[in-house]
Order: structure tokens, then C-alpha cells, then sequence
């Protein structure tokens, strides 16, 4: 027996740590985890997916599948710690007895997990570095690769290994100190004058400086890989970071070919940081046009979500845009807009909410918010987190601005990742959904075969499935609408050099209906539910001319329902 791997959950593993973590489950686990790498980032480093599912029963390829992947933008390294502590649980608890014990066990007996805890490798990298840079990107300099001549480079420059604000007296700046509390820098009213007023800058150096203007440079990792995807892919100008075409970057293009060539993936989540929200689809569109079969698809695992999580479960479209204007495009949402899967991104983590603020909207009081909200993000930080969330202002000789203050909001430690001792606490939100949904996919069961003698080596043969999923076989109407994905496909298999066996009715490979599955069309089950009440089985049948005692093999398949394989004797 190996001793039981015991991750921590409270520091985040840079990418040999991780490599190595991840071999370590699957040599401790071998019937139960593999890893593979899907493809190298710009800097050619492995970005590995951690396939689950009990090969005794079968191999992962033949199970309808969940994607679950982390940290495609840089700095969001809790999103790595989400997915792990799932690849964690799900190893841990295969086998025992009570929860989750028992639906993980069901889960990896029928189901294939495909588990991606670091899409974006080398910005992470760049993120836990000794001297760490906050990018969204990967590390190709995009759009251009110039070095800068000119403007602020954010960058940590007192050697504290924090990127935190530098404040400059200025009459003409928009914050002041808070009356009360001064550590803190609020802004100045509308018409207020007289007082003593800071300009707050990213903390940084300046490059020719002119002793007068500031620009802050872009990254000159520019991408946002989350733009990169195929869906409603716009150029540069329209859509920042998006790189120069869909799929350019070798990690966007890693995860879409993983998906292209594994049709069994029916459900996806990507963890990002933060928010502390669950996003569905629409990104661009209302639910208006969703598909309602879809829609309502969406919010009974929406409802599921919340409940599991303590997230509330929302539309891009209507309650997560950046702008109320303006849409993002090329994203993930390409899981479901092309190909139908069922897709969520999580933002994990809501600082707000850890300081009391539960009345507000996520993307808006960022923007605007009462300065209360402030003191008691203060005080959450004094008491909860040793004063260092907030850290307070100290002098500091800047090499181009001479003496100023650095201080501030620390966002890469308290923000966009909460601090040490709540990242397992969030990370444990989510398991029970992602094993819920997962357990919610279709899958292609064996109901039946039938041989009967219709004369002395004249057999007719009949394979019947079932889909024993929640879900239909094909997901979601939208990847009916979009076609891609088949019926069940069944197969009979006729050894090719016996001219005494041959196919005498139906094909060798027919195409059955599209199966659905036990979700109720109606919650009153006295309202009829359609006509065709056995829709989640179907029936193939052929005539064979053999002799007596022949065996043969038959198997079906259904993209995301997954595979069965039988045999026959004819007698
Ligand atoms: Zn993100």
C-alpha cells in the first residue's frame, strides 16, 4: 500500500513541483490516473492533463468525459489548487464507504475525468517567480516584441517580492487619505479642493522619464489566451489580447485539439480567479437566444451549483460584463457555442464577500462602491490576514521619482488569490458539483442481445442500448443545431476472410437515433411526457448467414455517451 500523497493546498506549486506531484498520483495510482502531456507552452514547458477513471472498467476514451482545467490566465494560481484538490478527493475517496466515497467510486467506474490544473505554465511560472510579475498572458511578447524605451514597467521594485501602489503627493491627484483612517486612499469628491491628495501608481521604474508624464506600459505579453479561442474570434482591435488568429498559441491550440479529439468530452469547467461567481453562457448574446432546452438545462445545474458552492450561478451576458456596452469574444464559451458541451467558468474567490460586503454586483463595484466597503476590506485585513492584505504605506526612495510611498492593496496575494489559509476553504467548494454534473452525463449501457435462428445458418441478430444518463447522449440541443455529434453507431464485426459468414439484412455499421436521457420534460410526471417514452433506448438489428456456434462481436457508440461491446454465439 503507498502512503496516501498529502498536497498542500496552501502554497501554490510552481511547475516541476507540480510535474512532479502529478507523476506521483499516477505511479501511486496507476489503475486509476494517467498523465499525458497535451502539447508545450511558448517556452516549451509540458502542460499536462491528468486523465481518471478506473481502466478495470473500461478505458477512458470508451466514457463520456469531463474537462476540468486552471490558470489559463497567469496570475489566477488558485485556479491550479482548485483542480488539483479535485484530482486530490477523487483519488482519495475512490473506494470508501459513505460520501463522497461512494458517488466517486460510481463516478470513476463509469466516467472519465480529464483534469488540466495549469494551462498557461510559463505566466504562472512568471507569477510565483522570487521577483513576480502579474501578467494575464502567456510570456510571447504579442503584439509586438520591442523592448520598452519609455513609460512605467510595473514590476516589484523594493525587493519585498510584492507589486503593490506607490503614492505621490499631488494637488492635482484623485485620492485622499480616508478622514478616519488614513492608511487608506479614497477617492476625492466631486468639486472638493483644499485638501492634501495623492496620485496612486502601480509600483514600478520609468523608463525616460521626462520628469512630467506617466504611462503605464502594457505587458509586452500583451495576449489574453482567453481570447485566443475560435468562437466569434475578433482581431486585435476590437478584442485585446486576441492574438493574430484563433487557436495561434500553443497553449489555447493544446486545449482546443484535446477537444477535437475527444468527442467523448460532454461537460467542461475552467477556473479562473476572482469574483467568487459561477459564469455560464451566453458571453454575447442573451438567453433569449439560447436554445430553452439549454437554457433550462443551465439553471437546474445553475441551482445545483449555488447550493453546492455558496456561488451564485449567473449569464455572462446579462450580469458579468466588463463594460455594459462591450462583449468578449474568442473565449472558452467555444466549449459550448461550437461544440454544445455544457460549459462553466468559475471565479474563485470574492475578497469583498470575506470582509461582510454581500450586496453587490461583481463586476460593478469594482468600478464604484462605498467607502465603508473599504473599511471593512481594512479590517478584514487587519484581523483576518496579519495586516497584509492591506499593507501599509511606507517612504521609499524611487529611483525616477525620487521620495514617495509604497503601500496598498496587495491584489496577487489578496485578491486575485486568497490568502494562504482560505485557498483549500474555496477550493473545497466545488468537488460535490463537478462529481454531480459528471454523474449527470450520458452513458451508453448494454440493455439486450437477441439471437434467433430464422433458418439453419440464417440468424437475426439485435443489440439493444440504453442511455442511463440524466443528460441526453448529444448534450445540449445546441450541438444538434451545430452537428456535431452523431447517433449511437452500431457496428457489427465479420471476420473478412470467412466467405462463410456474411451480412444478409442491415448494415455493418448503422446510425441510431440521438438518445435521451432520464431528465423529465415535465416535474408532474401525471403531464405525458411525449409519445416516445423509451427514447433513451435503441434497437439495431441485422440478418447474418453462418454456421451454428459462430461468435460474433458487436459494439455501439455514442460520442458522449461512450462505447459498449458485446458478442454473440449463434445458437
Ligand atoms: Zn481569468
Amino acid at each position: 500500500m503507498p502512503t496516501p500523497l498529502k498536497p498542500r493546498f496552501d502554497i501554490f506549486y510552481r511547475h516541476d513541483a507540480l510535474t512532479q506531484l502529478l507523476f506521483d498520483y499516477a505511479a501511486a495510482h496507476p489503475q486509476l490516473v494517467s498523465v499525458e502531456s497535451i502539447g508545450k507552452s511558448y517556452e516549451g514547458r509540458d502542460i499536462w492533463v491528468a486523465t481518471l477513471t478506473n481502466l478495470a472498467t473500461g478505458a477512458p476514451q470508451d466514457k463520456p468525459a469531463f474537462w476540468a482545467d486552471g490558470n489559463i490566465h497567469a496570475a489566477e494560481v488558485t485556479a491550479s489548487t482548485a483542480v488539483l484538490y479535485y484530482l486530490h478527493q477523487l483519488v482519495d475517496a475512490y473506494g470508501s464507504d459513505g460520501e463522497p466515497g461512494r458517488r466517486i467510486t460510481q463516478l470513476l467506474d463509469t466516467r472519465t475525468l480529464y483534469l488540466c490544473p495549469r494551462l498557461n505554465p510559463d505566466g504562472a511560472e512568471l507569477a510565483l517567480a522570487d521577483r513576480p510579475r502579474h501578467i494575464r498572458s502567456s510570456t510571447r511578447p504579442y503584439p509586438f516584441d520591442e523592448p520598452a524605451f519609455e513609460g512605467l514597467t510595473v514590476e516589484d521594485i523594493d525587493g519585498d517580492g510584492r507589486v503593490l501602489s506607490v503614492r505621490i503627493p499631488d494637488p492635482h491627484g484623485t485620492y485622499k487619505r480616508h478622514p478616519q483612517e488614513p492608511r487608506l486612499m479614497v477617492p476625492r469628491e466631486p468639486g472638493e479642493f483644499g485638501g492634501a491628495y495623492f496620485r496612486v501608481i502601480p509600483e514600478g521604474t520609468i523608463k525616460a522619464f521626462d520628469g512630467l508624464s506617466i504611462t503605464v506600459n502594457r505587458d509586452p505579453e500583451g495576449l489574453d489566451l482567453n481570447r485566443n479561442f475560435p468562437t466569434q474570434w475578433r482581431q486585435e482591435f476590437e478584442q485585446v489580447g486576441a492574438g493574430p488568429y484563433p487557436a495561434s498559441e500553443p497553449e489555447v491550440r493544446a486545449m482546443v485539439d484535446f477537444f477535437v479529439g475527444h468527442r467523448n468530452i460532454g461537460a467542461a469547467i475552467s477556473y479562473h480567479t476572482h469574483s467568487g461567481v459561477i459564469l455560464r453562457p451566453f458571453g454575447t448574446h442573451s438567453d433569449d437566444e439560447m436554445i430553452p432546452e439549454d437554457l433550462w438545462a443551465y439553471q437546474r445545474f445553475g441551482e445545483i451549483a449555488e447550493k453546492a458552492t455558496g456561488y451564485p450561478a449567473i449569464s455572462i451576458f446579462h450580469e458579468f460584463k466588463y463594460h455594459p456596452k462591450e462583449v468578449i469574444t474568442g473565449t472558452q464559451d467555444w466549449v459550448y457555442e461550437h461544440l454544445g458541451a455544457l460549459f462553466w467558468v468559475v471565479e474563485i474567490w470574492a475578497p469583498n464577500k470575506e470582509a461582510g460586503i454581500t450586496d453587490y454586483k461583481w463586476v460593478d463595484w469594482y468600478r464604484d462602491h462605498p467607502v465603508e466597503d473599504e473599511i471593512k476590506l481594512l479590517k478584514w485585513s487587519d484581523e483576518q490576514c496579519g495586516g497584509k492584505a492591506h499593507v501599509d504605506w511606507k517612504p521609499f526612495h524611487h529611483p525616477q521619482l525620487g521620495a514617495v510611498e509604497i503601500g496598498g492593496w496587495d491584489r496577487l496575494n489578496y485578491w486575485r488569490n486568497p490568502p494562504p489559509h482560505l485557498r483549500e476553504r474555496e477550493a473545497a467548494r466545488f468537488p460535490d458539483w463537478m462529481t454531480q454534473v459528471a454523474l449527470s452525463l450520458p452513458r451508453l449501457e448494454l440493455l439486450r442481445t437477441e439471437v434467433r435462428a430464422l433458418g439453419p445458418d440464417t440468424w437475426r441478430v439485435r443489440l439493444a442500448v440504453a442511455n442511463s444518463g440524466w443528460l441526453p447522449a448529444y448534450i445540449s440541443k445546441r450541438a444538434l443545431q451545430r452537428k456535431v455529434v452523431r447517433g449511437v453507431m452500431f457496428e457489427i464485426h465479420l471476420p473478412e476472410d470467412n466467405p462463410a459468414i456474411s451480412l444478409v439484412g442491415g448494415k455493418q455499421r448503422i446510425e441510431g437515433p440521438q438518445l435521451e436521457g432520464h431528465a423529465p420534460k415535465h416535474s408532474l410526471h401525471a403531464f405525458v411526457q411525449g409519445r416516445d417514452v423509451t427514447a433513451d433506448r435503441a434497437v439495431a438489428e441485422w440478418v447474418v448467414r453462418a454456421p451454428q456456434g459462430t461468435r460474433l462481436a458487436l459494439s455501439a457508440r455514442a460520442d458522449r455517451a461512450g462505447a459498449v461491446r458485446t458478442e454473440v454465439s449463434l445458437d
